[in-house]
């Protein structure tokens, strides 16, 4: 970059990709973000930063960001004053009322989705509102809300550290979370943690030192899960002083009666006595931690697999202790703060599945999208675009002109986090502040003011006077959030309260599907990627430039495939062509590809269902 050390304008904040929450101080000069600078007195993770966080940055200056309000006039979207575009979209939600529904993005900060609840529910008077967590994350922490009493882990990024054995579920933290894949290096080779990985793909993790990976057939996490907890109880492993107490213990033991490893071991693909050796691992050790890093791609099981680990957890005693528990990774930046606030649709109102499918029908006649890329992001993006292309009323609240905003009748230019104030929820429950950087480019605005001004649009009075009002209404109304005041956070955050309140849940079992000459297709983060706004960056772009298919190489070779060699996939529902990319880290009948590329869209193959069946040729 351009410029002295000593000439820019230094502003701690936090970072905009993933769950884990990392600070970053961003160097400023002329109203534009030049680079990041390494503080090894920030954050728990003392200024490490991953490709994302410390390269990703380059999209809050890009040359691509909108800078005005665009409505859709014919064919084309033309530049317009926020007063008409925002008086267009009152107008429109006001008529629609139940008929509007909102998909946001668990990226703004909680005073945004704070603000945007009360202007969808309370303004417009719709119950419809949901994120694209509500395909993944929303489901697990659903789950958790069930079993804890509150949507999130029982535990935090601190425990890793302390833990003597960490139980990896499904995919790569190294992938997802970086910097929670360097944690999990230093807990292993400082520490000498045990790593156990059960997953449906080896990924780095499975590099470390003494690392076991036990790869299992696509879709059987919860099989498996169920089965270490049935060997755990056979063999009297469990801690019988505090089950006994726990509600729901023997409904829920009756729901595991069936799931024995013998069972379990003819679906994942895994011995039986490989499952009960890994059990007694898990059961033996003095601190156990469990890991479930997600990436976008877990439409199925998702809340039956959370309980089932927090089941897990709670028959060894292992919740509410350090170094033990269970950590669930959001993807997003605010995934958590989105969960704790309760952006999901209430019993009346409809999901993101639901919505599309109202937009469809045309029972939704008006959709706001607040920083989604459904198109791109969503599963099944064939029957996304029909969903987009039949609402009769398209607003889009973005940076950029995305391939669901370029749908819209109306474009609201938003900001980026280096434009904004306020707070974000780790993972790890921290609610961290997010400083303002730089003014917002042209006539954009933030995600905050472009609310309030919608909200004085729909009622007559804007909804707040600053943050600080925003964080002290949402403290109060969010359960955990209780004390917390903005001031008083700091530099350093603060960690949200877990009112924890466990009981054992009795889980659905599952059975494992295969379909005979076909590959199991998982879908997921690349790394350096995160959603689609990665796409902005120059740094990931430089190392992860475009979609690809990944396969095993014995299944490669018996397809005449080389690496770099052009496949067509086919699905139930589409085909695509996409660069071959071949190695060992997948089992034999799986294929993997990130869901992040615009053009190599592999969720034009997806469905609703966990995993989709493709066939594969050159
Ligand atoms: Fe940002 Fe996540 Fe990387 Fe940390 S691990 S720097 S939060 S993308």
């Amino acid at each position: 970059f351009k410029a002295r050390w000593w000439a820019l304008n230094k502003v701690k904040t936090v970072c905009s990709y993933c769950g884990t929450g990392c600070q970053l101080t961003l160097g400023v000069k002329d109203n534009k973000v030049l680079t990041t600078i390494y503080d090894e007195n920030q954050g728990f993770h003392n200024g490490q930063l991953c490709t994302r966080g410390r390269w990703g940055y380059q999209f809050v200056n890009s040359s691509k960001r909108l800078t005005t309000p665009l409505i859709r006039k014919g064919d084309t979207l033309q530049p317009a004053s926020w007063d008409e575009a925002l008086g267009m979209v009152a107008d429109r939600l006001k008529t629609s009322k139940d008929a509007a529904a909102t998909l946001v993005t668990p990226r703004l900060t909680n005073e945004e989705l704070y603000l945007l609840k009360r202007v969808v529910k309370d303004a417009v008077g719709s119950d419809n509102l949901d994120h694209s967590g509500g395909y993944a994350h929303e489901a697990l922490t659903a789950g958790a809300r069930e079993s804890l009493g509150f949507p999130g882990s029982p535990s935090v990024i601190a425990d890793i550290q302390k833990s003597e054995l960490l139980l990896v579920i499904k995919t790569d933290a190294y992938e997802t979370h970086p910097v929670i894949g360097f944690e999990v290096n230093l807990a292993v080779k400082r520490q000498g943690v045990a790593l156990r990985i059960l997953s449906d793909k080896k990924g780095k993790l499975s590099r470390l030192p003494g690392a076991q990976t036990y790869v299992h057939t696509p879709g059987a996490e919860l099989v498996l899960v169920n089965a270490l907890a049935k060997t755990i109880v056979d063999e009297g492993l469990h801690d019988a002083s505090s089950v006994g107490a726990i509600k729901g213990f023997d409904a829920w033991l009756k729901s595991i009666e069936s799931c024995t490893p013998d069972q379990a071991a003819g679906q994942c693909g895994i011995a039986a006595d490989t499952i009960k050796a890994v059990a007694r691992e898990y059961a033996a050790a003095g601190k156990a931690l469990i890991m479930l890093p997600l990436g976008m791609g877990y439409p199925g099981h998702g809340k039956a697999l959370a309980q089932a680990l927090i089941n897990l957890a709670l028959l060894t005693g292992r919740v509410g202790k350090e170094g033990c528990g269970v950590l669930i990774m959001g993807e997003k930046n605010n995934s958590q703060g989105a969960a704790d606030l309760g952006i999901h649709p209430t019993a009346n109102g409809l999901n993101a599945q639901a919505i599309l499918a109202g937009c469809s029908a045309g029972s939704i006649k008006t959709l706001y999208v607040v920083g989604e890329n459904p198109v791109v992001s969503y599963p099944n993006r064939k029957q996304v675009e029909a969903a987009l292309d039949a609402v009769e009323f398209l607003v889009v609240q973005d940076l950029f002109l995305t391939e669901t905003a370029s749908k819209a009748d109306v474009v609201l230019p938003a900001c980026s986090f280096a434009e904004k104030d306020g707070t974000f929820t780790s993972l790890g429950g921290a609610v961290q502040r997010v400083n303002r950087a730089i003014t917002p480019l042209g006539d954009c605005r933030s995600d905050f003011d472009i609310l309030n001004m919608l909200h004085a649009k729909l009622t007559g009075q804007a909804a707040y006077t600053s943050q600080k009002e925003a964080f002290a209404d949402l403290a109060a109304a969010t359960p955990g959030y209780a004390g917390l005041t903005l001031e008083g956070l700091g530099d350093a955050g603060a960690v949200r309260v877990n009112n924890c309140t466990a009981s054992f849940v009795p889980v659905a079992t599952s059975t494992v599907t295969t379909e005979a000459g076909k590959f199991a297709l998982l879908t997921g983060s690349a790394l350096n990627h995160s959603g689609t706004l990665s796409l902005y960056g120059e740094g990931p772009m430089l190392v992860c430039p475009e979609g690809y298919l990944e396969l095993n190489k014995d299944d490669a070779a018996k397809l005449s495939i080389t690496e770099g060699d052009a496949v067509t996939m086919k699905s139930a529902t589409g085909e695509l062509r996409l660069k071959a990319k071949v190695g060992t880290r997948l089992p034999q009948g799986v294929a993997f590809a990130p869901y992040h590329f615009a053009e190599a869209s592999i969720n034009s193959l997806t469905g609703a269902t966990a995993i989709t069946w493709i066939t594969i040729s050159k």
